[in-house]
């Protein structure tokens, strides 16, 4: 293929335990899946499931300094179970998800609130709230050979030592085979999609210096700084 100018590198993760690279080609984004986390957003726990979604060349190691983003004063930090999609598929069923799981990693859900409010509130779409640069930090990618389809068990975020999110996989009110299976029946999963799958109770904002550690049952931890103002 001959180019007009050079293609960008291939956006990817680490993957554990592994010198090769899992290949990113889309991150779709959960809203509100954890009751507690749509409550103190102010909406109901009930409604069906919404989705956005973050440029694949947003995504940043674990380990990594995350640059506070330009024209925001309240990054928030959101912890969450992060589904890789190997085995593409459309209209999947909820039965038959877990077969297109490469695996899964740890994720920060990156978020200007104060734009997505802003936005939201006049009715407009959140991307600049939510798909800005660096703002999907995602952890080494385990396979489900290793850790299985973690359901169950903590997920966790501290900011300098305090415990700021707690949460329990299982209080998910979609679970990633129904997201996996509803995402499908609207687009066409393909390998290299990732699915950051909602964040529990307790977001809240993060400043240049700290640091931040995320760890969910099974996958480890997986830490990040905030550096300075971009
Ligand atoms: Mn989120």
């Amino acid at each position: 293929m001959d180019y007009v100018f050079a293609p960008p590198p291939q956006a990817s993760i680490a993957v554990a335990n592994s010198d090769a690279r899992l290949p990113v080609r889309r991150v779709f984004c959960v809203g509100r899946n954890y009751a507690a986390h749509a409550r103190e957003m102010g909406m109901d726990d009930r409604d069906p499931p919404f989705f956005f979604t973050k440029p694949a060349d947003a995504v940043v190691d674990a380990g990594s300094t995350i640059p506070y983003p330009p024209e925001t004063n309240d990054l928030n930090h959101e912890v969450e179970l992060v589904a890789i999609i190997g085995t593409g598929g459309r209209n999947i069923a909820v039965e038959d998800s877990l077969n297109h799981v490469w695996g899964y990693a740890i994720g920060n859900d990156f978020t200007r609130r104060d734009i997505q409010i802003a936005l939201r509130n006049v009715g407009r779409p959140w991307d600049w709230g939510k798909a800005f640069d660096n703002s999907a930090l995602i952890g080494p990618a385990h396979p489900v050979s290793v850790v299985g389809h973690p359901s169950e068990g903590f997920i966790r975020l501290t900011v300098n030592g305090e415990v700021r999110q707690d949460g329990n996989l299982n209080e998910m009110i979609w679970n990633v085979p129904e997201v996996i299976s509803i995402i499908s029946h609207s687009m066409e999963l393909k390998p290299g999609d990732l699915i950051m799958s909602g964040t529990p109770a307790g977001v809240g904002p993060v400043k240049p210096g700290d640091v931040l550690v995320h760890s969910v049952v099974g996958l480890g931890e997986v830490t990040a700084t905030i550096g300075a103002r971009l």
